[in-house]
């Protein structure tokens, strides 16, 4: 399951860190948010090094549908109503900004990178609705309008337009922007002590530290594991869906996404909570399965080329966590909570790090400091808590369903051994790996997933593949069976 962006580009490897080294600052993480922070850093005269646990821009990045937009959803009105013009103003301005920041890099440095500027949608039923947010927009600043007409195959009552915005190749980007940068891959940062990082090969001393790691690792301070949760969706490149000119997206749950790239129509959907089943939806089978049905269905004449999925953090008030990492750590920064809008939120997070780091007043900082507390947020805090909770019972009270014999090839479940419980996968050839079922991060209990094959943490959204390997964080670490 290759994403369309990592079958057509292939980003030269860099070295490990082979030695100790002293910077300025110090990027942990190498995906966009990392990638753009350390650009902005070095462009401002900030010493800087990338520490990549793996290859850069091979996180989530490598499986976006990268449409750079700062309409990100039905936001606008709702935003007012809870938090204020200001913050609202903030936020957009903020987003608007890093849609004009990535097209001013890529006219400099002259990056090739299929930027296309385009207009983006939310497309709903709800004709009153989309009218208030297009209004709320407008008053916000941003090119917007109510459409009465929205041209993909799907019923609504119109969208909500935001103009000029744009979409590109985020590996093509990411490989041209780094040449010039400091990085170090297969260089997993495993502990970091105020101003020391220390990798599995090397020591980096520097005097600021920004955790880019799209899950902030360190749980003490920050405990950003309480204040997120993760959520997975799927994508389809299709051939033969003829061409669509502009970014679409659905408002709530069940929302599909659609962009062109080149011949192929990135189509998507089925987001879920990471770690949990989707429950009573209109098609059958699993996640993969339910998206190809609406393709069927939408363009029965489409051919499916790639597919692939990835994940994003969702913070309770739905806004990131960009700024100082804890109060006791003035000289960390953190880059985080993107809800699936990475790629100006990354750009939003590189211009407020850059100019905190180099001691400059930023005007939108306030509205996404990780410090940030509203009362509105409590019943989403005591939500997600309470599904880390019930991850971490199930742990120790679950029955399990199967046993290793009688799964079916190419199934996994949670089985009960002779030394207690494990995970069981079953390859198609009659091979079983066994895995410790307990996550390394906090210790809740996996959950299989049958799409990917994959052994995914409900509480916050670590996951392994079924030999037990590390795929993403925050966990630091594979399972494996004692
Ligand atoms: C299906 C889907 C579609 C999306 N489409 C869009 C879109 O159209 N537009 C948009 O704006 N956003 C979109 N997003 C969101 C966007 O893709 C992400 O928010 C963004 O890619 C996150 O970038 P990142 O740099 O924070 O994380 P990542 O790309 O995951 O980078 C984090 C990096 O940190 C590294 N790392 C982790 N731990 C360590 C460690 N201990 N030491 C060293 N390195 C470490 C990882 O290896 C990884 O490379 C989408 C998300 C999903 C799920």
């Amino acid at each position: 399951m290759e994403s369309i962006w990592s079958k057509t580009c292939e980003i030269q490897k860099r070295l490990s860190l082979d030695s100790d080294i002293e910077v300025d600052a110090a990027v942990i993480g190498g995906g966009m948010a990392g990638i753009l922070t350390a650009y902005q850093l070095e462009c401002a005269g900030v010493r800087t090094a990338v520490l990549e646990a793996g290859r850069i821009g091979g996180g989530q990045t490598k499986n976006t549908t990268a449409k750079i937009t700062s309409q990100h959803g039905i936001f606008c009105h709702d935003f007012i109503q809870k938090k204020g013009r200001d913050a609202a103003g903030q936020y957009v301005r903020a987003n608007q900004a890093a849609v004009e920041e990535y097209k001013r890099i890529i006219q400099k440095e002259g990056i090739d990178c299929d930027l296309e500027e385009k207009d983006s949608y939310v497309y709903s039923q709800d004709e009153k609705k989309l009218k208030e947010e297009a209004e709320a927009a407008a008053e916000l600043g941003v090119e917007a309008s109510f459409e009465p007409c929205a041209k993909i195959p799907v019923p609504c009552a119109g969208a909500v337009k935001f103009a000029r915005q744009a979409q590109f190749h985020p590996l093509k980007f990411i490989c041209a922007l780094s040449e010039n940068l400091t990085i170090y891959e297969d260089t997993a940062v495993k502990e970091v002590e105020e101003h020391t990082v220390k990798t599995v090969c090397g020591s980096v001393q520097a005097d600021k530290i920004v955790f880019a790691t799209h899950f902030p690792f360190i749980n003490f301070p920050g405990m950003y594991f309480t204040r997120m949760h993760q959520e997975r969706s799927y994508v389809l490149a299709l051939e033969n869906a003829g061409m669509i000119n502009g970014m679409y997206i659905g408002d709530g749950k069940d929302a599909l996404s659609f962009r062109q790239f080149d011949r192929y129509l990135l189509f998507g959907g089925e987001g879920h909570r990471t770690g949990e089943k989707k429950e009573g939806e209109k098609y059958e089978g699993g996640s993969y399965e339910r998206l190809r049905a609406a393709a069927r269905e939408l363009y029965p004449k489409s051919r499916e080329t790639a597919c692939w999925s990835a994940q994003d953090c969702v913070t309770a008030d739905k806004v990131p966590f960009i700024g100082r990492y804890a109060s006791d750590r003035p000289d960390w920064f953190v880059a985080t909570g993107f809800q699936k809008w990475g790629m100006t939120s990354s750009m939003v997070s590189a211009m407020i790090i850059r100019d905190m780091i180099c001691g400059s007043e930023n005007p939108w900082a306030e509205a996404f400091s990780p410090s940030r507390f509203s009362a509105e947020e409590i019943p989403q805090i005591m939500k997600d808590s309470g599904k880390a909770v019930k991850g971490l019972t199930k742990r120790f009270f679950h029955i399990p369903d199967e046993s290793a014999a009688r799964l079916a090839p190419g199934h996994g479940a949670v089985v009960e051994t002779e030394y207690g419980k494990a995970g069981v996968y079953k390859t198609e050839d009659q091979k079983i790996y066994k895995v410790d079922i307990v996550c390394p991060h906090l210790g809740c209990e996996l959950a299989w997933n049958p799409d990917e094959k994959t052994w995914d943490c409900p509480c916050h959204g670590s996951r392994f593949d079924y030999k037990g390997n590390l795929l993403e964080g925050p966990a630091q670490e594979g399972i494996h069976y004692e």
